[in-house]
């Protein structure tokens, strides 16, 4: 077995993936170009929620982002570009709005998010501490054909990893259940198993675990190169120094791409902007993490504070908030808690970059033609959730050379 390996990127993936092959035996070192945590994977609505896990690109997408790209303000926002490797996954990710590739993408994510909540119960009884709740999800419906048309998604969704959800639930129970809901909701449907947890907690928590445990940490150095020999990649290249390794694992989200390019290989990766919004204190309190389903929004209650988080816009990799779409996730929040407030200068407003692949899968394994440079991105809106999984994964395959079924639908070498 190879022993040294650099994990290139210090989110979720990368964090948890290090996590894992340093209790396989590996010597690891983490390189980030920012602080540990960076972006996506400290923004996010901290839902661990393998009972609703999608590929994005789905049937009727196209015809609704075609519509949507007119409003800056909608769930799913596509600037338009002329920037050809745009173009080009584009054209790959409304190919993949079809029924059939978005049911086997509804299976492969099931069979991945499996081992989910045992993965995370390792993380704690590794000594890994973080800010978790387990009062499940609340998925709210304005109207009662939208609460009916879903319910039979729900009934699809669940079973497949054991898990139950409670619902419709209407009138007096769901005022009951979630006291702070306007009249404007309907009815919801209840998923009483899936958790949520602070992501700036778990990413505290990964690294703590990480030094104590004798992997090296370096933030703030970014790869500008990779040194390739024949099938190998033997240095990583830094704006200062290299290092000489065994194996390397590709983990920086939406900058993935470029350091692919080092390696002369493809890993078609856009970012997918999203929002999240911080009160603290909340203004309101409200008992459960909440899905808007009309308006694709998150409500993330957590100690001392609540989070709202949504929309989806490709744009470029870039960090600029724009307040059209902020504005759109507090109106649609004020729209269904009591009382919620419409000042957008209470909350402290930070944007992410959501690794998104065309057909909407994570991208995990080795490259093509590579022996020892792996890849695991394209999580989507779903890193979090499948963070420690996928950190498992990679270290069995790159422990053991191979790669099982599990992986299959994931392989690079698809694109
Ligand atoms: C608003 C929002 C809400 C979300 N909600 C949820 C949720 O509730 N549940 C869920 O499961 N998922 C959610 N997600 C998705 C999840 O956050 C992402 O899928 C996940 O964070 C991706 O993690 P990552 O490690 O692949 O990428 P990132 O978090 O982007 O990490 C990549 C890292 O690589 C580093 N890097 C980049 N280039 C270089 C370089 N050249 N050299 C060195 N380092 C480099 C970056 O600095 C960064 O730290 C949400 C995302 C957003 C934006």
């Amino acid at each position: 077995m190879a022993d040294r390996v650099v994990v290139i990127g210090g989110g979720i993936i990368g964090l948890s993936a290090a996590w894992a092959l340093r209790k396989q035996g590996w010597t690891v070192t983490v390189v980030t170009n920012r602080d540990f945590g960076y972006g996506a994977s400290r923004v996010n609505a901290g839902w661990v929620s393998p009972g609703w896990a999608e590929p994005v690109p789905s049937p009727g997408l196209v015809r609704n982002s075609m519509k949507w790209m007119r409003s800056s303000s909608s769930p799913l926002y596509i600037q338009p570009s002329v920037r050809p490797s745009f173009i080009r996954w584009l054209v790959e990710f409304w190919r993949h709005c079809n029924a059939k590739e978005y049911w086997h993408g509804v299976e492969a994510l099931a069979a991945l998010g499996r081992q989910t909540f045992g993965h995370f119960d390792e993380l704690r009884a590794d000594g890994i501490e973080f800010e978790e709740h387990r009062d499940g999800i609340l998925f709210v419906f304005q109207t009662p054909q939208g609460l009916e048309h879903e319910l039979d998604a729900f009934a699809r969704f669940t079973p497949r990893n054991g898990l139950q959800f409670q619902g419709p639930i209407v009138g007096d129970d769901l005022r009951e259940l979630e006291p702070a809901l306007t009249g404007k909701i309907y009815g919801g449907v209840w998923m009483t198993q899936e958790r949520s947890i602070r992501p700036d907690t778990l990413n505290a928590g990964l690294v703590k675990w990480l030094t104590e445990h004798g992997v090296e940490l370096r933030s703030r150095v970014a790869v500008e190169g990779l040194t390739i020999d024949g099938n190998k990649v033997t240095d990583v290249v830094f704006d200062r120094g290299r290092l000489e390794t065994d194996a390397v694992l590709i983990a920086a989200g939406a900058w993935s791409p470029q350091i692919a390019r080092y390696a002369k290989r493809r890993v078609p990766i856009e970012g997918g902007k999203g929002y999240s919004l911080d009160y603290t204190p909340s203004p309101v309190e409200i008992r459960h993490p909440i899905e808007i389903f009309d308006y694709r929004h998150v409500i993330t209650p957590l100690d001392g504070r609540t989070r709202l988080a949504g929309t989806m816009e490709f744009s470029g990799a870039n960090a600029v908030i724009r307040p059209e779409r902020v504005e759109s996730i507090v109106r649609g929040t004020a729209d269904i808690i009591r009382g919620w407030p419409t000042d957008l200068s209470i909350p402290v407003i930070s944007s992410g970059l959501r690794p998104m692949a065309p057909d909407g899968l994570p991208i995990i394994g080795w490259l093509p033609g590579y022996r020892n440079l792996a890849v695991a991105t394209g999580h989507g809106m779903m890193g979090l959730t499948l963070g420690p999984s996928t950190g498992a994964a990679i270290a069995d395959f790159m422990t053991t050379g191979g790669t099982r079924e599990l992986l299959h639908p994931f392989d690079p070498a698809r694109f």
